[in-house]
């Protein structure tokens, strides 16, 4: 499928930007480290949606269930935690119309100790590692002492930016580049609407749909 072929093409573009811009960078992310696995709702473009979904039905049956009822519970947990903050945004929704200040109160206030559907929690790491979306590879720490004071502490994590010059500074040249790699993906991939799928976001829990007839993850764009 030419969505799943742009999507995969993406990631491995994206990762090899990463590589360059922080190579002489000391990184302490790794594998099994995952502080920052709660309390960030998963916002993703379509192309990853559709290549996690991939990912998760690769999985044994027994995970994927798990994983359908631990997605259920977060997007109940989520669309709770929302309205408390009187933050109820259509989805898909246009990137710059994600309003940060009331993420960060749902983030902050309500879901820190919520970790991500994906995690799975016995061994400590991500069961869609392959396929996790931008917003984790460019989470990017030095120290993880550090990362796990800030991810212990959202608010100011996300409100006075304490931490963020490093991450940031990776995430503005990440993004300076990353439109020329999207024109060359557009002369590559010419029956797709790039412009569509990357202007918009989707929150994951929201999309992914089990299909308990096929035990699969379907996703409802
Ligand atoms: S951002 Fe923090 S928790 Fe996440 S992988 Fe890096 S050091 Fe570990
Ligand atoms: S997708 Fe994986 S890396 Fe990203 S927050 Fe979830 S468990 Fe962590």
């Amino acid at each position: 499928m030419d969505l799943l072929r742009y999507a995969q093409e993406r990631l491995r573009r994206a990762d090899a930007l990463i590589d360059e811009i922080t190579k002489e960078k000391e990184i302490a992310c790794g594998k099994g480290c995952n502080f920052c696995c709660f309390g960030v709702p998963l916002w993703v473009k379509p192309p990853e949606a559709l290549q996690i979904a991939h990912t998760l039905n690769k999985l044994p049956i027994r995970e994927r269930k798990e994983i359908a009822s631990r997605l259920s519970a977060y997007r109940r947990e989520y669309r709770e935690q929302s309205r408390s903050a009187g933050y109820e945004p259509a989805s898909p929704i246009r990137e710059e119309e994600l309003n940060v200040e009331k993420l960060g109160i749902v983030c902050g206030l309500g879901m820190n100790d919520v970790p991500c559907p994906f995690l799975d929690q016995e061994s400590g790491s991500c069961r869609v590692y392959e396929a996790r979306p931008l917003m984790c590879r460019l989470t990017l720490y030095r120290d993880r002492g550090i990362c796990e004071e800030d991810w212990k502490n959202p608010i100011s994590f996300l409100w006075k930016k304490e931490i963020s010059p490093f991450i940031e500074g990776i995430k503005t040249e990440f993004h300076k580049k990353w439109s020329a790699e999207l024109r060359k993906m557009e002369e590559n991939f010419p029956q797709l609407d790039i412009a569509y799928l990357e202007g918009y976001v989707l929150l994951l829990p929201e999309h992914l749909r089990f299909d308990p007839i096929r035990k699969s993850f379907r996703l409802k764009l």
